[in-house]
């Protein structure tokens, strides 16, 4: 513990404020020998949010919810258990909490409905599935996870992929379920009050397996029909045993363009980066380089992270089987 808190001070002093550089990248140094049994990292959108915009209240709520979904996240781990079903029933449950940007209280098309978009990877054997365009089905990440498991394709869109979801006993919901009033204000606010809160979820179980899930509305406003990132296997998702699993959130645009998610696991798999300079230089040199905003989660097969963002804020989560417990919204503040 000691040496973690070393290692964190160190960084702090180092990376100062700057957006996205927050300490908890050094959590585990890429020269330490020791790989964390299990470790999971959670993001719930990066974006524009302040301290005074935020509230006391609402630092408080979204604290709050990032912990539960570690929670949540570090039981299914520490017992043992699959770490699909980690991802899985860490993404449903913010799905189904209408402060983030996934599922229930998801940003809204120009149309006023919810287009929701997920999907999910397994490093062991890259199988991978992906939904986009559902406005029926209540979680979206367990849809991608059937598109994984029991069907021989990888991604279905809109009616063919609630047909799918409904098939496979998932729930369906009546569209107005996904609608929520901040969500509705949001769009009315148009594109001046975006919501972000894409969320995602990275895990290294204790069967040396990597799994990475993403879970999105999308962006506020958008047209009928865009797809973004988080169902785009390769941009906003990404998994590989022995490299790293990653999830994304931003301008999902951008991020398809550089595949932003595998860009990070082929920088460390053919150019032997470390976990750290792969994500930062995905997010701070080329993301950025495009005048884009955004951040991403990341481990490696350790199990450690990089959480890198370049907008004001990213709420986030990481955890490990040295008791490591991290919860943090804005950059470079204590944990
Ligand atoms: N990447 C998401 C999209 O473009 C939005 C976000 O992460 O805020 O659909």
């Amino acid at each position: 513990m000691m040496k973690l808190y070393v290692y964190t001070m160190a960084a702090l002093l180092l990376n100062g404020c700057n957006p996205g550089s927050a300490g908890e990248n050094q959590v585990a140094r890429t020269s330490d020998p020791l790989p964390y049994e299990y470790a999971i990292v959670i993001h719930g959108g990066a974006g524009g949010a302040t301290r005074e915009g935020l509230g006391e209240e609402g630092i408080a709520a979204y604290e709050a919810s990032m912990d539960s979904a570690l929670q949540i996240g570090l039981e299914i781990l520490r017992s043992g258990g699959p770490g699909i079903d980690a991802v899985e029933k860490v993404i449903r449950y913010l799905e189904d909490n209408p402060l983030y940007n996934a599922g229930r209280g998801a940003a809204l098309t120009s149309e006023g409905i919810a287009e929701l978009d997920a999907s999910i990877m397994r490093g062991s054997d890259l199988e991978a599935g992906a939904v986009t365009g559902l406005t029926e089905v209540r979680h979206p990440i367990s849809a991608a996870r059937r598109v994984m498991d029991s069907s021989v394709h990888v991604m279905f869109s809109g009616p063919g992929a609630t047909i799918f979801a409904r098939s496979q006993g998932l729930e369906v919901v009546p569209p107005s379920f996904f609608i929520t009033e901040s969500s509705q204000r949001s769009l009315e606010r148009s594109l001046r009050a975006n919501k972000f809160g894409t969320v995602g979820c990275v895990v290294l179980d204790t069967h040396g397996d990597l799994y990475a899930g993403t879970s999105t509305g999308g962006i506020t406003n958008k047209k009928h029909g865009r797809v973004g990132d988080v169902p785009v296997i390769g941009a906003g998702t990404y998994a590989k045993n022995d490299v790293a699993g990653v999830s994304c959130t931003g301008q999902g645009e951008y991020f398809i363009r550089i595949t932003a998610a595998r860009e990070v696991t082929a920088l460390m798999e053919y150019k032997d980066y470390s976990v750290e300079e792969a994500a930062r230089e995905v997010i701070h040199q080329q993301i950025e380089g495009m005048g884009a905003r955004g951040g991403i989660i990341c481990l490696d097969r350790y199990g450690r992270v990089a959480m890198e963002f370049n907008t004001s804020a990213m709420f986030r989560a990481y955890g490990n089987s040295d008791g490591t417990h991290l919860v943090k919204i804005f950059p470079g503040e204590g944990s």
